[in-house]
This record gives C-alpha cells, sequence and structure tokens, in this order.
C-alpha cells in the first residue's frame, strides 16, 4: 500500500477521492498543514503538477492532486483553470454568471475535465486525465455534488449531477474516470516507488 498525501484545501473534491479511490493500492492521508500554492500555470496539467510536487517536495511524501473545471464551449477556454475563481465568489454565484453568460445561445456544450497528478519528492510526476461530455442546463436543479453540479447535465442523461447524485458522480465522472486511468497504471507508479525513489 502507498500512502499519498492529498495536495488539496477542496473537501469536496478529497471527499470524492476517497470514495471513489478506496484504500486498496492508494491510501489517501490528508495533511494537517496546508500549503498554499498558487496556481499560476495556464493547463489544468501544469496546475495539478504544481500542487503535488509543492506537498512531495514540502512533507517528503508522495502526493496526490487534483486540477479540474468546467469548459464551455461558446466560451472556451472558460471557465477552465479559472472555474473555482469565476465570479471572484462563491459556487453559486458562479453557477449564477454562467447561466447569464449563456442566457443568449443554443450552444450550451460543456466539459468537465480532470487532471490527476502523483508527484515523487525527487520530482517524478505522474498525470491521467479524465473528461465528461454534457451541456448546461437553463436553471440549477438538485441539491448534491458541489460547484457547477447543479448545471451540469452529462450526455444521454436529462438530469444535472446534482440530480443525479453521488453514486452516479462517483461512477461516471471526469475525476473518476481520471482515477480508473490512475489505476490502470498502478504498477508503474508502485515500481517507481519501489525500485526508483524508495531504492
Ligand atoms: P481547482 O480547485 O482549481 O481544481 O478548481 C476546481 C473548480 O472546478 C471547483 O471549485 C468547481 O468550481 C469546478 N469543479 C471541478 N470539479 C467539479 C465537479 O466535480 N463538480 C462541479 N464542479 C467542479
Amino acid at each position: 500500500m502507498i500512502e499519498l498525501i492529498v495536495a488539496s484545501n477542496n473537501k469536496d473534491k478529497v471527499k470524492e477521492l476517497n470514495q471513489i479511490l478506496g484504500s486498496n493500492i492508494f491510501l489517501l492521508k490528508e495533511c494537517e498543514i496546508k500549503l498554499d500554492v498558487l496556481e499560476s500555470e495556464t493547463t489544468f496539467e501544469g496546475n495539478a503538477a504544481l500542487k503535488a510536487y509543492a506537498y512531495a517536495k514540502q512533507f517528503n511524501q508522495v502526493a496526490i492532486a487534483d486540477d479540474s473545471g468546467l469548459v464551455v464551449e461558446i466560451i472556451e477556454p472558460l471557465p477552465g483553470i479559472y472555474s473555482k475563481r469565476y465570479s471572484g465568489l462563491s459556487d453559486h454565484e458562479n453557477n449564477i454568471k454562467l447561466l447569464d453568460v449563456l442566457k443568449n445561445t443554443n450552444n450550451r456544450n460543456a466539459n468537465f475535465i480532470c487532471i490527476i497528478a502523483i508527484s515523487f519528492p525527487d520530482g517524478k510526476i505522474f498525470t491521467y486525465e479524465g473528461k465528461l461530455k454534457g451541456h448546461i442546463s437553463k436553471e440549477l436543479r438538485g441539491i448534491n455534488g458541489f460547484g457547477y453540479d447543479p448545471l451540469f447535465i452529462p450526455s444521454n442523461e436529462n438530469k444535472t449531477l446534482s440530480e443525479l447524485g453521488q453514486a452516479y458522480k462517483n461512477k461516471h465522472s471526469h475525476r473518476s474516470k481520471a482515477l480508473m486511468k490512475l489505476l490502470e497504471d498502478k504498477d508503474e507508479i508502485i515500481n517507481y516507488w519501489r525500485y526508483s525513489w524508495k531504492r
């Protein structure tokens, strides 16, 4: 079992990471001390790597980070890497701003993107991407989840992620898809941990 410290201050994300990964091969551990990492890169991948490496280096442990967000086709690449700070206020205001921006368009296509990065203290980084296709609803619906979940309707569904609930999200989300790729690649990570890093 490899212990991974979680490079995140976002409780909702950490909850989902824990629920999806379980504790079979990787055991997630939250740090008591949280680092304030400036997300200065211009891509999800860059920011995920930045966060994971900052924690790995600081605590000399293997770290996992998630950088994720919503990309809306008609205003692409926005909100994108700025998803969390889109309105400068909270999740609710972000959703209201997005509804306002899309009020005169029929193109409501959007993708949720998640990059999971695993970083070793020596700077070795593994990244995995997950994507969930869908569109933005005309109004907020549902009470579960966080962020843009009350607005996002996955392709082939007619309910928002908030209405579909946590079990659906854990199985089908961008985060779940990225973590499934990580699990498919677990031997690479374990081998690096055993033979390169731990020696
Ligand atoms: P980060 O902490 O910089 O990666 O920002 C992530 C932001 O993207 C969140 O604060 C949400 O606004 C949005 N986001 C990412 N994943 C999800 C999700 O699973 N559901 C809803 N919103 C999400």
